[in-house]
């Protein structure tokens, strides 16, 4: 077969199982779990893995899993990610009655594209034709969430990072791959001109998190407030003090801070003695956001001398800045026009929210295509997938051809990809770099 019949059977392929892949992701909807708890998606997912006869890893970072197709000849490996975990959204229509778990990020769409690429390039003769292999990276946690619940799992040793795909880069999960891609869904309503399909090129911010603690000493709110410290006013003088750095921030910087309170007290009758919070601190550069971090410190020292409070604040590393690989965008782009036509992809610009597609991005050539496959507000109670053809067929299909024109030939097109990649970090630089972030800090009066 020559490279046009090779893509043809794949289509063909996926065209005849697409309803498999449909009805996984359309399960996983319904069986929504937060990052890192995400044990029963990971077995769904295994079986599947078995069904399709493919060889796998499981337990990876907790729930992650590595399935691993072979090509004809050797060559290097393009992976491809599906992430596995939910949002926690009460009021989602599809959310967890108990847990309130709920993909409100479209992520179950993510493992039907994977299984779809996965499909489609056991077509006969078509791993055959290829030269490297193709690993089916089933990543938890790209929601960077419940942070007090990550933090435990760190401390009793069972994470490092809070990122699913920190982590995998730690477990060396990624040290065989090369490339790096996946499809994430956005809303239909988007920016760009109506109708508009496919998303590609955008560059995210980067983050870093904070676990913030203010504590006090309590006392009878009524009766004797004079003899305690109020916790939770030093909170909400920091919260002010963060909302004064705003104008400092420059636009392009694009930075992003959003607190939220955790704890805000224990009993209405004491003075607040133990106030939390957490908040991400965004940008579109390290430097940016690293010293929009050192603003926020001050703001909750400042919070906490004020009423003559103390407080510990622990940085945590987020996720970098995601920098899209231009060659592999534009063999992904020729395959999606196909699909979608040309003028239905959007080149998107900055986008002010984060993923650890970003770390990976720093250290090999990745993309990250979004598909307008949904409606409501991400992360909000009513986004919804209504465009799954697109969002798991389409995007499949989009990912195995362009997997197709990179490890065929011998692997020339990804070959060369790799030898131009012009990364940001190596491996081990950033797994020091993220070790270098964490802090824990106390300012007392
Ligand atoms: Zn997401």
């Amino acid at each position: 077969m020559d490279l046009q019949e090779t893509k043809a059977a794949v289509l063909a392929q996926i065209d005849r199982r697409a309803g498999e892949a449909l009805d996984v992701a359309k399960h996983i909807l319904n069986t929504p779990e937060p990052g890192f708890r995400e044990q029963g998606t990971s077995r769904f997912v295994a079986q599947k893995l078995s069904e399709l006869g493919i060889p796998f890893e499981d337990g990876l970072a907790l729930t992650g899993l590595k399935g691993m197709m072979t090509g004809g000849k050797s060559g290097p490996t393009v992976g491809v990610f599906g992430e596995l975990d939910s949002l926690i959204v009460p009021g989602h229509p599809f959310a967890d009655p108990e847990t309130h778990a709920a993909h409100a990020c479209g992520h179950h769409t993510q493992i039907g594209s994977l299984l779809t690429v996965a499909m489609g390039l056991q077509a006969p003769g078509v791993l055959e034709s290829l030269a490297g292999r193709v690993a089916l990276l089933v990543v938890p946690a790209e929601e960077f969430i419940e942070i007090e619940y990550r933090d435990g799992l760190r401390s009793q040793s069972k994470l490092e990072f809070l990122g699913g795909k920190s982590e995998f880069v730690k477990l060396g999960v990624m040290d065989d791959v090369d490339i790096a891609m996946m499809t994430h869904t956005e809303n239909q309503d988007w920016r760009y001109t109506p109708g508009t399909k496919l998303g590609v090129g955008a560059n995210n911010n980067g983050m870093i998190a904070k676990r913030i603690q203010f504590n006090g000493v309590a006392s009878h709110a009524g009766g004797s407030p004079h003899l305690g410290v109020n916790a939770l006013n030093a909170a909400n003088i920091a919260l002010m003090a963060i909302h004064a750095q705003r104008e400092t921030f420059r636009d392009d910087e694009s930075i992003r801070i959003h607190p939220i309170i955790t704890k805000g007290g224990t009993v209405v009758s004491s003075v607040p003695a133990d106030v939390r919070m957490e908040t991400f601190v965004r940008g579109s550069t390290i430097e940016s956001y690293m010293a929009a971090g050192k603003k926020v410190d001050r703001a909750l020292r400042a919070g906490a001398m004020a009423v003559g409070a103390s407080v510990d604040i622990s940085t945590i590393p987020g996720y970098t800045p995601l920098a899209q690989d231009e060659t592999l965008t534009e063999i992904y782009v020729s395959n999606a026009a196909q699909l979608v036509g040309a003028d239905k992809i959007a080149r998107m610009g900055h986008r002010s929210g984060s993923t650890d597609m970003g770390d990976i991005s720093q250290i090999m050539p990745a993309i990250h295509p979004y598909v307008a496959a949904a409606t409501g507000k991400a992360h909000g109670n009513d986004y919804v997938v209504l465009d799954y053809e697109l969002a798991v067929t389409t995007a499949g299909k989009a990912m195995a051809m362009t997997i197709v024109d990179l490890l065929f030939d011998d692997a020339q097109r990804a070959n060369s990809i790799v030898r131009d990649f012009q990364g940001g970090m190596t491996r081990s630089g950033y797994l020091s770099w993220l070790r270098d972030i964490y802090s824990e800090e106390t300012y007392t009066e």
